[in-house]
């Protein structure tokens, strides 16, 4: 079936006009840097640029992994930018975020798959303004040993992030490439290298999951010692894309996040629009000032 459901009104975003937004723009493009937000066209950008919240995708704009959901180009990427952890810093101290979110592509073609320009990214952002609060979205490190893993995390950032993305029957089909209880067990891994730092994780939903594999994710991720929740609908860039298989009502991401605080999350966030990057700094800062 490749008829495409309809978006229902819960779905539909404004556009992005504000000044805050051409601002945002003018920062990313001036110091030569990618956004996960344009590479998903994300539905929030309009709000989220608008106050200067964007979240730079570092590594290149090409992945070695192929996941159906994402927009991201597969493909050989190119050589690592020395320079770009510089550039990301000048950018973060630009829009003067209190908060800020890096993601990155796969790295597959490199031995710790990323893992030093992260944890330098980490370093240049820590060194020019000490004060903001770091969160990082990271690849799994499949093919890598252990010490990559380590080596982010002894840069410490504030919040580890790793999404799951779906339940794992669904692995296969969204996100060949990956091993479900493999990102489970870097978020675990985190934690015990680490006990400060916050760890969080997040799936899509309307794959074509059912409601007791959610279940259980959420229960796998608490045993798991994952901090933070998000749950956000799926939708599909392309028609390339994995489809739709439903959108999820506003009801169900509700009970969803009603189940997910009795299980003992610090933090979720559980909306058709939740996004990994979703408001993560004003959650993160009230939950540091309680
Ligand atoms: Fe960017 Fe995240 Fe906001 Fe989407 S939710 S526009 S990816 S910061
Ligand atoms: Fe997209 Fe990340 Fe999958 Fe690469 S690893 S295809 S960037 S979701």
């Amino acid at each position: 079936d490749t008829e495409r459901l309809r978006k229902p009104d819960w779905i539909r975003v404004k556009a992005p006009v504000s000044k805050g937004f051409k601002d945002t723009s003018k920062i990313i493009k001036d110091n030569n840097l990618v956004t996960v937000c344009q590479e998903a066209g994300c539905p929030n950008v309009g709000e989220c640029w608008s106050q200067g919240h964007a979240t730079m995708m570092i590594m290149g704009e090409i992945c070695t992994r192929g996941c159906t959901f994402c927009n991201v180009a597969t493909g050989k990427p190119d050589t690592l930018d020395a320079f770009e952890p510089g550039r990301v810093a000048h950018a973060v101290e630009k829009l003067g975020l209190n908060h800020v979110v890096i993601t990155s592509v796969d790295r597959d073609d490199l031995k710790d798959g990323g893992a030093e320009h992260i944890a330098q990214t980490i370093r240049a952002i820590r060194h020019r303004i000490p004060t903001t609060t770091i969160e990082v979205l990271t690849p799994d490190f499949l093919k890598c040993g252990p010490e990559a893993l380590e080596t982010v995390v002894a840069a410490r950032p504030d919040v580890f992030n790793h999404n799951l993305e779906t339940v794992p029957g669904l692995y296969p089909e969204v996100r060949p490439g990956a091993r479900y209880f493999h990102s489970l067990r870097i978020l675990q891994r985190v934690k015990e290298l680490d006990p400060m730092t916050f760890t969080k994780s997040g799936i899509m939903v309307g794959l074509g999951e059912d409601k007791q594999s959610v279940q259980q994710v959420m229960d796998d991720m608490r045993a798991a010692d994952v901090d933070f929740l998000t749950i956000g609908q799926y939708l599909q860039p392309t028609p390339k894309h994995h489809r739709v298989d439903r959108y999820v009502t506003p009801e169900e991401f509700a009970a969803y996040e009603r189940a997910a605080w009795g299980k003992g999350f610090l933090m979720v966030s559980s909306t058709p629009l939740t996004r990994s990057s979703y408001h993560a700094g004003d959650d993160f800062a009230e939950l540091r000032a309680n």
